[in-house]
């Protein structure tokens, strides 16, 4: 008999996870829930895509009259799992310029235990949308990456979240960054401020095929004591737990901690 201590991924969290109401997840709560145990981990925690202003990215995301759904969906799941899993309430939100009051909203509406803040857009461009990945064709490389670090560090500044998610996404359909100084500027910039950084295995299935941030990057946030919170950014319950025994074995080796914000209550 194998003691579940001594499953490979026994004390680990997924942190990162959706839930159908972002209109492109599938599943219940309690079945990313029950993937979760049966993956052998010790914790998760929902971070739905937050509520914005109706005139941004509409179609991919839960409307602001639908939070106390989503709040009720995960409660339910915490309750059907109590004393097996513990499962967190949280949100990945969205560092937009001019949605900040939005997010502060929303943010003060419930006492999320966690929460994630991504750069989805430069300016009117989903990035990391495949539809629209033609659109890296037409930038110069260097500065789509300075533009959008901008605004990465802009999201660690802004006092509104616990962590960064997927620091490098720009890579994601394999455009890589041909510089990386803006990059380690903000890195510096999270351990300044005491924040934590998403360590994201979504980039594993995605074309450039590697987590976010890239090894290179993971040490170097390793080597500022920047704490990882390991994600799977499930957007169906078969990727929770995805590829995690090899990520935390990376973040192990780079010097790295792992931390969850379990247990944790957001203030302000
Ligand atoms: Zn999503
Ligand atoms: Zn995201």
């Amino acid at each position: 008999m194998t003691s579940p201590a001594s499953l490979p991924l026994a004390g680990l969290y997924d942190s990162h996870m959706h839930t159908p109401l972002c209109q492109h997840a599938v599943g219940h709560p309690r079945e990313y829930a029950q993937a979760a145990l049966d993956a052998g981990l010790s914790g998760i925690t929902f971070t739905d895509h937050i509520p914005m202003p109706a005139w941004y990215d509409a179609p991919w995301r839960m409307r602001r009259d639908q939070l106390a759904e989503y709040v009720d969906m995960v409660q339910e799941a915490q309750a059907e799992f109590a004393g097996r899993l513990h499962i967190g309430l949280g949100l990945e939100a969205d560092f937009h310029p001019g949605t900040e009051r939005s997010v502060e909203e929303v943010l003060a509406a419930h006492p999320w235990d966690y929460v994630i803040g991504s750069v989805h857009y430069l300016g009117a461009w989903g990035f990391d949308n495949p539809e629209f990945a033609d659109e890296y064709g037409r930038r110069d490389l260097g500065s789509l990456y300075r533009h959008y670090y901008a605004l990465v560090e802009g999201a660690a500044r802004s006092g509104l979240f616990d962590a960064v998610g997927h620091l490098d996404l720009p890579k994601k359909f394999g455009h890589r960054d041909p510089d990386g100084a803006a990059a380690l500027k903000v890195l510096d910039t999270v351990a300044a401020l005491g924040l934590s950084l998403d360590y994201n295995t979504a980039g594993e299935r995605k074309p450039v095929a590697e987590a976010y941030p890239s090894p290179t990057l993971l040490t170097a946030a390793a080597e500022r004591g920047i704490p990882l919170v390991l994600g799977s950014d499930a957007h169906q319950p078969a990727e929770v737990g995805y590829a995690f025994e090899a990520a935390a074995e990376r973040v192990r080796a780079a010097g790295g901690q792992l931390v969850n914000y379990a247990g944790r209550v957001r203030r302000g």
